[in-house]
């Protein structure tokens, strides 16, 4: 198969961005994402992950105060 990289959450067909662990993704897309090891960010979802996990990180709220 040709390899035509797009983003691996469900339903979404847009060109792959990042690259990140099926484990970082699956913490925020959760069972719509799909994948084993690595999986496929868009540059939306790409964003979306990288918003959620900073929601995460309030230890780190310090920085922006
Ligand atoms: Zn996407």
């Amino acid at each position: 198969m040709a390899s035509k990289d797009v983003c691996s959450v469900k339903d979404c067909i847009e060109p792959s961005y990042k690259s990140i662990s099926f484990d970082e993704a699956s913490k925020v897309f959760g069972g719509d994402v799909i994948g084993k090891r690595r999986v496929r960010l868009c540059k939306r979802h790409w964003k979306e992950y990288k918003k959620a996990t900073k929601r995460d990180r309030r230890l780190e709220r310090w920085r922006w105060g």
